[in-house]
């Protein structure tokens, strides 16, 4: 079930952090080619991954351009541009999804700024959709890539997750164990695995609040 109490921000977010330190390249080639098990959770992936190259790559633009079913994204630095791999047309929908909803876009064309509080800083964005006839555009601005790795902005993930010392409750989106910890956890006690985990903490009265599970959650 899809945990409402998430926000696609906080959840995309989240999976920038989780995905920080991993090889963003080989994985958004490893998404290219493999089929996509989980829609949505992959639509977050990949735009978090190619969020993070073109962070990496201190891009100006990323952009989406879609024309007759065939998928471009580009990294734009200076004069330069790179390819990344692209994700299939269902990916991009819900990526682009995902951008809506965070943005409150809505329509064929129009322009937002986006924030995204990250464990090694703020990342300021423009984003911009464009349709043009058969062409469908998702441009993404890179306001002060510069300065990224340097500063040390409070994050928004802060902002919105709940007080510290709340614990949060986690499932294991591989093997079910529920534990707690106070953020996003870097690993399964239970298994091992990484980046798969959702909150399913209370944070409505009818449950009995953080501190407690989200029996329809869990
Ligand atoms: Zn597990």
């Amino acid at each position: 079930m899809e945990n409402l109490s998430r926000t696609p921000h906080l959840k995309l977010q989240e999976m920038c952090d989780c995905y920080l330190e991993t090889d963003f390249s080989k994985q958004l080639t490893a998404m290219g080619s493999s089929k996509n098990t989980d829609l949505m959770e992959d639509g977050y992936k990949y735009l978090a991954l190619a969020l993070l190259q073109a962070t990496t790559e201190q891009a100006q633009k990323l952009s989406f351009a879609k024309e007759d079913g065939s998928i471009t994204v580009t990294v734009t630095k200076g004069n330069q541009s790179i390819d990344l791999p692209a994700p299939s047309p269902e990916l991009l929908e819900v990526a682009t999804g995902v951008v809506r909803d965070i943005t409150h876009l809505e329509g064929e064309n129009g322009k937002s700024p986006l924030v995204l509080g990250l464990k090694n800083g703020q990342l300021d964005l423009l984003v911009e959709i464009k349709k043009d006839g058969l062409k469908e555009y998702l441009t993404i601005t890179f306001q002060q890539s510069e300065e990224m790795a340097a500063s040390e902005k409070p994050s928004g993930a802060a902002i919105n997750a709940p007080p510290a010392d709340e614990p949060i409750h986690w499932k294991c989106g591989n093997c079910n164990f529920t534990f707690t910890a106070s953020s996003l956890p870097e690993q399964c006690p239970g298994c091992g695995e990484k980046c798969d985990f959702l909150n399913i903490t209370c944070y409505t009265p009818e449950c009995g609040g953080p501190g407690n599970i989200d029996p329809r959650l869990a």
